[in-house]
């Protein structure tokens, strides 16, 4: 597919979100050096290690660098039966041009079935402990599933996010002792800007929806665009307080 066929190409002069965002920092190139580093440490050091992927704009760019730079560095995605038609065609033009494999899990179909009949479709809403029961169903059951085995993961977590990420190293082992796995970060040191300065330098193909303000994307139930001044992950789990707002996936230890 050319870059100029993509669904998200918009014509003319509409902003779209590499318009708005793309800006490299003065040492992006430095950047770009460390995070390649951490991949091909991925590869070599911390083998055998995954990405995971939510389709977002920092993910796409990291699996960008892995199929550009041949790493055996293979992706999964959560499909948790919950995301975006936006994201369900970008994860299905992803699988049909990433050389790596692009692994899907997926919850448990009864599981999910049970949950919504007990406390019914909109059960996120109701309390902080039924959102990350569905959570717990819909992505930490699969998560665990994708990573059983490895010993590395790759995120695409940056200190920019939030308040909760503002520590976010390079390469956390804070779950090494008792889970077996080292997180491994390779954009935490990148701003909004060096992200989508990547995407436009590359034309990576990326989620339409960050063209229409949601610059975290993840269940369509729980996303929502942002306005300008919001805090980056205000779109998530807009409800709740700023505290509570992880899915379990990179909660802190
Ligand atoms: S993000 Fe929302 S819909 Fe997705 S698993 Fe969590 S609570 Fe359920």
């Amino acid at each position: 597919m050319s870059a100029s066929s993509l669904p998200h190409r918009i014509q003319g002069n509409t902003p779209n979100a590499i318009s708005l965002h793309a800006n490299p920092s003065a040492n992006y190139a430095d950047k770009l050096v460390e995070t390649l580093a951490l991949l091909k440490q991925a590869e070599t050091e911390f083998s055998p290690a995954t990405q995971a992927s939510s389709l977002g704009a920092e993910d796409v760019v990291i699996t960008h660098l892995i199929n550009h730079h041949h790493l055996n560095v293979p992706v999964f995605v959560l499909e948790t039966g919950a995301l975006h038609r936006e994201t369900q065609a970008l994860l299905e033009r992803t699988q049909a041009q990433s050389s790596v494999p692009i692994k899907v899990y997926r919850p448990d179909l009864e599981k999910v079935i049970n949950f919504v009949k007990s406390h019914g479709q909109d059960a996120m809403y109701e309390s902080l402990e039924l959102r990350k029961a569905c959570c717990q169903v819909r992505k930490l059951e699969p998560l665990a599933e994708a990573l059983k085995g490895q010993r590395a993961w790759v995120t695409g977590l940056r200190r920019e996010q939030s308040n909760n990420r503002a520590d976010v190293p390079l390469i956390d082992r804070t779950e090494e002792v008792t889970k077996g796995l080292i997180k491994l970060n390779p954009l935490a040191n990148w701003t909004w800007g060096d992200v989508w300065h990547y995407i436009a330098l590359h034309q990576v193909d990326y989620n339409p929806l960050h063209d229409q303000f949601f610059p975290s994307i993840g269940c369509a139930p729980c996303t929502r665009a942002i306005s300008l001044g919001e805090e980056f992950r205000s779109g998530r789990w807009w409800w709740e307080d700023e505290a509570a707002k992880e899915c379990g996936l990179h909660a802190k230890a």
